[in-house]
């Protein structure tokens, strides 16, 4: 999930620091080791990922939620594809169409985000969720019953302060996780899927429009039925309070398109230093190096941008049935 100021944007990768244009960089965060130590936040006791043991384990299904969210999305028209050096990012219009609700238990006017999962008061209503992007994560953050995907979605929604006041005028993050599963049947791909990956830049900070109109609601499982709890923002500063909903039946991605993504947001050697071109030719012997882009720069890791499970400590995990 997507941390910063500002509709939270900026996703923290493998890579803290580089994407220098010039210079070697390996300065590496460790999927988040170290935040713990910088970010207050990042050492709470309901932070996220979280590993997701299968429902009925141990003879303990999850509770039901009590009353569902629901997600449902319009067209997008012309939407950009914007590669920011961690993953590929689409930002939603404001006037872009959604019906994403969420149910609150209790009083309306004092209620939060998470009281469906933390407060055991009856359900008041529900309240509307705003989309304000979606992007990727590779290989997903979210641990599904034993298993990691090679790709993990997330639409972020934003409930604004009219909707709860409690959320105020920089509104509360919803964030709906959608897992991918790698497939060598390509006609499994969502064709809007493929749409995405193909028009994603190939560059970290070029962004491509698809044209016409993309269908979001295809970008989700047939099946909805999530698993939700109360967790964080995956990235610093690792904010609490957050409404987790996870899907529990992944689309799916052929090893092409996931190709492509891992190459897009891969890690970047920059040049021309002696070192560089030293080791380079070294490397050219055993491989074709990738070409070196616009920047002087080649690909040489495929991209990663999880963070590491953290510990549930006892929180609730319920289940929304569909
Ligand atoms: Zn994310």
């Amino acid at each position: 999930m997507l941390a910063g100021s500002d509709a939270c944007i900026q996703v923290y990768g493998t890579v803290q620091e580089g994407h220098e244009k010039s210079g070697v960089h390996f300065t590496y965060s460790y999927n988040g080791l170290n935040w713990p130590g910088e970010f207050e936040q990042c050492r709470g006791n309901k932070q996220s990922p979280i590993l997701l043991p299968a429902s009925g384990a141990a003879g303990k299904a999850w509770p039901a939620a009590g009353a569902k969210s629901s997600f449902s999305y319009s067209s997008l028209s012309n939407p950009t594809i914007l590669n920011n050096g961690h993953t590929l990012m689409v930002a939603l219009p404001a006037d872009y169409k959604s019906a994403v609700t969420i149910p609150i238990r209790g009083d309306k006017k004092t209620a939060t985000p998470t009281s469906i999962v933390s407060s055991s008061a009856p359900v008041s209503g529900s309240v509307e969720a705003t989309p304000a992007q979606f992007h990727f994560h590779s290989h997903s953050e979210h641990v599904l019953a034993g298993a990691e995907y090679a790709l993990e979605m997330h639409i972020v929604h934003f409930i604004k302060g009219d909707q709860l006041p409690a959320c105020g005028t920089k509104g509360c993050p919803v964030v709906l996780g959608v897992m991918l599963a790698l497939t060598n049947d390509e006609s499994k791909v969502s064709p809007e899927l493929r749409r995405i990956i193909e028009a994603m830049p190939l560059n970290e900070g070029d962004s491509a429009t698809i044209k016409g109109d993309l269908n979001v609601n295809a970008l989700l499982p047939a099946n909805r039925t999530y698993v939700t709890y109360e967790g964080s923002l995956t990235a610093p500063p690792c904010t609490e309070g957050l409404l987790w909903h996870v899907m529990l039946t992944p689309i799916k991605i052929s090893e092409r398109l996931l190709t492509r993504y891992l190459e897009a947001v891969g890690d970047l050697l920059c040049g021309p230093s002696e070192s560089v071109v030293t080791e380079l030719a070294k490397a050219d012997k055993y491989f074709k190096a990738p070409p070196v882009d616009k920047n002087g720069c080649r690909k040489i890791a495929n991209g990663h941008n999880w963070r590491m499970t953290q510990p549930i400590n006892g929180r609730p995990l319920q289940l929304g049935m569909f």
